[in-house]
């Protein structure tokens, strides 16, 4: 679904992602992992075109994506992409912020956008919130109704970038059964996470970054169990 190869995205003078390769195939879960400022944030806003990147290319379906004629617009459109502050529109209701892009960007008329969302509310238990302005909701359920707002316009690859961090301790399980849901429906996703828990239960690639290098790759038993490089053995002892 997913192809990154030789990215290098710099800040200013600073280097942030060296020669990155990814390789996501459909109906998988990658999980990037490593330290603060390793640059798992950077290299999921380069995948959704957020950022521009310095040099390499990435794929999406086969499609080059940074070539300069491609339409962004269109790449953004089959990426759903969740951050951690949940971002939701304060002065709309759940069923408006969910059923707004695909209204507005993605032209589905008013009453198919509200039953694929009510639709989508009632597989992440939030029926009863349809009418709910943000505010009323918890952190968990704010961070769900973003699950189903970036899930509205029908993604090929998800994004989520350290979903559950602002959330307090016992709304994390919520929110991660969420995303093992999704990958038990066959959604391709690429999560950066804190949660090594999560990220050896739920994901099938697992990514260690450092200093903005993909240091390790492998399946999560490898990355997890048995580590390859140093490096990622200190990371995980001092997190586990
Ligand atoms: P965290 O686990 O804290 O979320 P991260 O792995 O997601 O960290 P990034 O946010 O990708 O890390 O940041 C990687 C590096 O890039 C950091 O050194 C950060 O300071 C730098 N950086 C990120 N965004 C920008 C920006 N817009 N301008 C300048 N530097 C940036
Ligand atoms: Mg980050």
């Amino acid at each position: 679904v997913l192809r990154m190869e030789a990215v290098r995205k710099t800040f200013g003078g600073s280097v942030v992602l060296r020669d990155v390769h990814l390789e996501v195939a459909p109906h998988t879960v990658t999980a990037l992992i490593g330290a603060s400022g390793s640059g798992k944030s950077t290299l999921l806003r380069c995948a959704n075109l957020l950022e521009e990147i310095d040099d390499g290319a990435i794929w999406l379906d086969g499609e080059e994506i940074t070539d300069p004629r491609a339409d962004q617009d269109a790449v953004r459109r089959r990426i759903g992409v969740v951050f951690q502050a949940y971002n939701l529109f304060p002065h709309m209701t759940v069923l408006d912020n969910v059923t707004l892009a695909p209204r507005r960007v993605h032209g589905v008329s008013r009453a198919q956008a509200e039953e694929r969302a009510r639709e989508l509310l009632e597989r992440l238990g939030l029926t009863e919130k349809a009418d709910a302005y943000p505010d009323r909701l918890s952190g968990g359920q704010q961070q769900r109704v973003a699950i189903v707002r970036a899930l509205a316009v029908r993604p090929r690859l998800l994004l989520l970038d350290e979903i559950t961090a602002a959330l307090d301790p016992e709304l994390v399980g919520e929110v991660l059964e969420v995303v093992r849901g999704l990958k038990d429906e066959g959604m391709t996703m690429v999560l950066a996470t804190h949660e090594m828990g999560f990220a050896r239960d739920v994901a099938d690639q697992v990514c260690f970054l450092d200093g903005g290098v993909v240091l390790e790759r492998g399946s999560a038993e490898q990355v997890f169990g048995d580590p390859r490089q140093e490096r990622t053995r200190r990371f995980l002892r001092r997190i586990v």
